[in-house]
């Protein structure tokens, strides 16, 4: 079979867009390829039947949508190459290999303490992955690369900017302490980011190019994507909406500043108001039910949350008005309590439009992924879709 791994790391030939094309999407008909790469269909007709001739492609299914000729669904050979997804998280590390295919064929989860150091992450995602590999006979080195999502905002060079979720991680050089334990490219994004990748991927956004994701969770985070790719702005904390300031003068904020949205929206401020309701330790799940189920003295906290989250993304759709908003995050699976009034706040709060026929307004989309399956599969999307690379490793020379 034919070798991918030269094509999957060729930016520039039809070949390698039309591989890569195929690993972002999974499966793809031709006229998908045609659009997502901007190639022409001769073209793609031709490297298609080479690559199908060399085993690295193959048809899968005809896709049919009810009229005219089925269009041919085309994937990658699973066997042409693997990727991990690597989820850092609060107290719990995860990790999966999936295929070119995007089929996951081992997904761990590793309880760990919350004061874990990056050293010690890192050495347990080697050990992990080598233990995940060795029944696929892999080696990590001949992975097409390691995804890496995290609870902060990164730098391009894959430096933690702020240690919110994970204290005594600012400043950290992730690409140092995992490109020496990983051999082979590293990719890393904050875990929002990787939400929306996820969601671009199998979610709520496949086939749109251009939305805007607020994740409402223990804190709040988001992401901005333009022409299919998530921006990161000049330092890499582009979309960090948790940290927008609704009043200068508020509450002290993790960050840093005060009276940022998520010290009104956040799980962190809410549960500390469910903690004085009910004189103990309550967790985000028992918060949500707590929630779902109406109670007195939740009720009147979560519309007010929600009240602020809608005024929060009203002012980004004044600002860069997205044809989408995705919300994410735990808080969302409350349901009508929480989203309902955030509609209302969002729809008072951005530009009013005029009453004109066929005037697009933004739309609001549930996310797919509400756990932290969006961020880990996110991770792995990181490296289907080479977003983020933080170091290069060695490129595998055949699998
Ligand atoms: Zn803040």
């Amino acid at each position: 079979m034919k070798n991918i791994n030269n094509l999957f790391f060729d930016r520039e030939s039809p070949a390698g867009r039309i591989v890569r094309g195929l690993a972002a999407f999974g499966a793809a008909t031709a006229g998908q390829l045609a659009k997502s790469t901007g190639l022409g269909r001769s073209t793609i007709s031709a490297v298609l039947s080479d690559l199908r001739d060399a085993g690295a492609v193959l048809d899968v299914e005809a896709k049919t949508n009810g009229q005219g000729r089925p269009s041919q669904l085309l994937s990658l050979n699973p066997a042409s190459g693997r990727c991990a997804g690597v989820l850092l998280g609060l107290g719990e590390i995860r990790i999966v290999i999936c295929d070119m295919t995007h089929a996951v064929l081992s997904d761990v989860w590793i309880p760990i303490r919350r004061d874990y150091t990056p050293e010690e992450a890192a050495d347990q995602v080697r050990e992990s992955l080598q233990t995940q590999c060795a029944p696929l006979g892999l080696a990590i080195g001949d992975l097409l690369g390691v995804g890496v999502a995290i609870s902060a905002p990164l730098s391009y060079g894959g430096r933690v900017l702020n240690g919110d979720i994970l204290p005594g991680w600012a400043g950290v050089d992730l690409a140092e302490i995992f490109s020496k334990r990983l051999d082979c490219p590293l990719h890393a994004e904050n875990e929002s980011h990787c939400g929306a990748l996820a969601e671009m991927t199998w979610g709520a956004a496949v086939g749109e190019s251009d939305f805007v994701l607020y994740k409402f969770d223990l804190g709040v985070g988001g992401a901005i994507v333009r022409d299919g790719t998530v921006l990161r702005g000049v330092s890499g904390s582009a979309a960090e909406f948790g940290h927008v300031v609704l009043e200068p003068e508020g509450r002290y904020c993790r960050c840093g500043n005060r009276g940022c949205l998520q010290t009104y929206v956040g799980g962190y401020y809410l549960l500390r108001h469910a903690e004085e309701l009910s004189g103990g330790p309550v967790t985000i799940e028992q918060f949500i039910d707590r929630a779902r189920e109406g109670r007195i003295g939740y009720r009147r906290l979560v519309e007010d949350a929600a009240t602020k989250a809608g005024w929060g993304m009203g002012m980004t759709a004044t600002m860069i008005n997205p044809p989408l908003f995705i919300i994410a995050g735990k808080l969302a699976t409350i349901g009508p309590s929480f989203l309902e009034p955030l509609e209302r706040s969002f729809r008072r709060t951005m530009l009013p439009q005029p009453d004109l026929p066929g005037l697009q307004t933004p739309r609001l989309a549930v996310a797919r992924f509400l756990g932290n399956d969006d961020t880990v599969m996110g991770a792995v999307a990181l490296v289907l879709r080479q977003h983020g690379r933080i170091a290069e490793g060695k490129t595998p020379a055949s699998l």
